[in-house]
């Protein structure tokens, strides 16, 4: 037998840091091999899917003990060049193994032996008149009866409509194509019909918004970070709008992230009116079929705009020209599992060496963002008012010490909500907490119920008459006696959205109440059921968590109240001022959107405290240059890096001890400047019944981090601990608790 001249180097799934070589299939026919292909290959007992990195020269002597492929499963490659380097940069900087990290980026049917097929339907819609092809028609009978029967729609026309319509109308579809009278789109099956393109024209952009905007164009064939620091309401969305367009007329492709599936629906439908081209959407409410089918699409350059959260940055665009990041400051962006990667910080690295723009939008800019801007190559742009009639709202603290409160709310909130709705305007009340109450105590000896599995209270659901654990999941029957003494005098303390809405129904009996939190909205398409109801009628109350404050446009609600934001003044995170001056600032933002004044008032026993006080006489910004002085001098983040090891075990000596021994391997390190904090309990110890240790690095170097991390990476796999404890590694972490 002849030996192989190549080898195969291959990244399998698994928690591999390293390729496997395999020998080449012996086949017939002649297949281009290219890296970036599915492989089927033998591992261990099983057969798994991998894909092919490299193809190397065989200087193995022993390449016999080698295992060969079993098939390769793809003809072309699933990534093109630019997009495979940048997936590998990523699973570099995360120190991610790559075949997991290439698994992450590619749609759940391609993690599969079975060939995947894409669910497009074909559209077709009328293209304007040209007057000279539409004559050739005349002696065309069939072809002028099928092209009048697509121009009286509203909308682009489903090949399955025209199907039923007409005998064969395949052949009559290609001529009309060719004289270009009407043009073909490809959809996902679940796509309404009534939302295909019609393009319709704009509005005009305001001063403040053309020269954003004329900034941005001057930049749009290069590599450059550009930060659209706007306030609430000053029309964002419109700035995209322009710049997209022009990329689109250039060939190039868009994409746009927003941080929650919610606003997908508005945004799509501000797109599609102004756009002819081909626009998608991807988010987790698609099944698998249809995330394929938008793969597909985008693949083969038949998309030109994509809409989506999170993942949607994996799309495999082979032009993209710009990505847009909405609320780039929102936690949404940051994969908190798995492959933990920030949004934004992987879409600036795929724009670099493609030379493309990057977009990052928001009234409230993460402290990272600014503190960005004094690199080059990135660029701050400023709208400072809002769009159109719309003036800032008025912001006032509520002082609540010594007051009477009815169920959690002040007097003069009731007073001011009365008022508003009597003048049939919307009231929204923010309160960042869920359920009933969220905790139980018994009267007769103080004692709160825990859940067993974590060192976190109960929280009270009432409607269900359950109690749960809102970190780990457990549930169980409201308990009608105390789990100490038995005593059966147990009330609940503080508030949830729940209770505030029980409350609201009797202060408020005949208005429309709607209630916005993930136990109202965990129903598909709930939500949008809910902020439909929200725009079409008036003069009602809307209640909930910080799902009602992320870039919706409501813009009949001119009071917002909010109810529970002392919480956030003394938070253990260095980042829990930040969120919260991010939270007051974005929900303050959804009054006053429309032509009537804004109105916010802020329920707090702290009424001196300097964040209210910036917040409400400066600006945001101002708050974030302070809090960027206050990073700087203790050497935070954005200042310096951090890399964070998780370990979790129901044996906590286990957990420590592994981490030690990470830290153990890193140890000569510390003469590069590098701090290692811990191992330490994190602030929640126990989860889920695991006890949850950490251990931070944080240095003023990034690649001096990185070299530790390395090191501490190759000890891990030596390890016996290490395949008894849970382990992680979060790069440039966010969430610490
Ligand atoms: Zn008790
Ligand atoms: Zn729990």
């Amino acid at each position: 037998m002849t030996q192989p001249t190549v080898l195969l180097k291959i990244a399998v799934p698994g928690p591999f840091r390293k390729l496997f070589d395999y020998l080449p299939l012996e086949t017939n026919e002649k297949q281009a091999l290219l890296p970036g292909i599915r492989v089927l290959v033998p591992f261990g007992p099983r057969k798994v899917i991998g894909i092919l990195i490299e193809i190397t020269n065989n200087n193995q002597a022993a390449s016999f003990k080698l295992r060969t492929v079993t098939q390769y499963l793809d003809a072309a490659p699933l990534f093109d060049e630019k997009t495979f380097s940048w997936l590998r940069r990523v699973s570099q900087y995360y120190h991610h193994p790559l075949g997991e990290t290439l698994l992450t980026a590619i749609p759940t049917l391609l993690r599969k032996e079975k060939k995947p097929h894409a669910a497009q339907q074909v559209f077709w819609q009328a293209l304007s008149n040209d007057p000279q092809q539409e004559n050739t028609l005349q002696r065309a009978p069939k072809q002028r009866a099928v092209y009048q029967f697509i121009q009286q729609q509203n909308s682009a026309v489903s090949q399955k409509v025209l199907l039923e319509n007409f005998l064969k109308p395949q052949s009559i579809l290609k001529t009309l194509q060719a004289k270009n009278l009407i043009k073909p789109s490809y959809h996902a099956k679940d796509l309404p019909a009534a939302n295909l393109p019609t393009a319709s024209p704009g509005q005009t952009l305001t001063d403040a918004q053309q020269a954003v905007t004329e900034a941005m164009l001057s930049h749009i064939h290069e590599f450059k970070v550009m930060l659209l620091n706007g306030v609430t309401g000053s029309g964002k969305t419109e700035v995209y709008i322009t710049v997209a367009k022009k990329v689109v007329a250039s060939g190039k492709q868009v994409l746009i992230l927003l941080p929650e599936i919610a606003l997908t629906p508005q945004l799509v439908a501000r797109f599609r009116c102004r756009f002819t081209c081909m626009i998608d959407v991807l988010h987790s409410g698609l099944n698998d079929t249809e995330r394929f089918t938008v793969w597909d699409n985008i693949k083969n350059n038949r998309t030109q705009i994509l809409i989506g959260t999170r993942s949607a940055i994996f799309s495999p665009f082979e032009s993209l020209g710009l990505i847009v990041i909405d609320e780039e400051h929102d936690l949404s962006f940051k994969q908190q599992d798995g492959l933990r990667y920030s949004t934004r910080d992987i879409a600036i690295l795929r724009a670099k060496p493609n030379g493309f723009p990057v977009i990052l939008g928001s009234a409230t800019p993460s402290l990272e963002s600014i503190a960005n801007i004094e690199k080059p190559h990135y660029l701050q742009l400023h709208l400072t008012q809002r769009a159109g009639k719309a003036m800032p709202p008025k912001i006032k603290t509520l002082d609540i010490r010594g007051r009477k409160l009815i169920e959690g709310l002040a007097n003069d909130l009731i007073t001011q909500m009365t008022a508003t709705l009597e003048r049939d305007e919307q009231v929204l009340l923010f309160l960042n907490q869920r359920g009933y109450a969220p905790a139980l105590i018994c009267h007769q000896c103080g004692v709160v119920e825990k859940c067993p599995r974590c060192d976190r209270n109960m929280t009270i659901h009432q409607a269900r008459n359950r109690i749960t654990c809102h970190h780990c999941g457990y549930e169980k029957k409201l308990p009608n006696e105390c789990i100490h003494c038995k005593h059966s005098d147990l009330r609940p303390i503080g508030y949830g959205t729940e209770r505030i809405e029980k409350c609201l129904q009797t202060l408020f009996p005949d208005t429309d109440i709607i209630r916005i939190d993930r136990d109202t909205t965990a129903r598909k398409n709930a939500i949008l059921r809910l902020l439909e109801k929200v725009k079409n009628d008036t003069g009602q109350i809307l209640l909930g968590t910080q799902m009602l404050a992320k870039g919706h446009d409501f813009p009949n609600v001119t009071l917002v109240g909010i109810l529970n934001a002392d919480q956030g003044l003394f938070g253990a995170d260095m980042r829990s001022g930040e969120r919260l001056a991010q939270l007051i600032t974005q929900v303050a933002g959804r009054a006053g959107r429309g032509n009537k004044p804004g109105y916010v008032l802020i329920q707090t026993h702290n009424p001196e405290h300097a964040l209210w006080h910036t917040l409400i006489h400066e600006s945001y910004n101002t708050y974030a240059q302070q809090a960027l002085e206050e990073r700087r001098q203790a050497g935070l983040p954005p200042y310096s890096f951090a890399g964070l090891f998780r370990a979790e075990s129901t044996d906590i000596t286990d957990a420590i001890q592994f981490l030690n021994a990470v830290k153990k391997s890193m140890q000569t390190y510390e003469a590069l400047g590098v701090e290692i904090y811990g191992p330490v309990s994190a602030p929640m110890e126990r989860r889920a019944g695991k006890f949850r240790i950490q251990l931070l690095l944080i240095s003023q170097q990034r690649d001096k981090i990185h070299q530790c991390i390395a090191a501490g990476l190759n000890e891990i796999e030596n390890l016996k601990l290490a395949k008894k404890v849970r382990w992680n590694l979060d790069v440039d972490p966010l969430d610490m608790s």
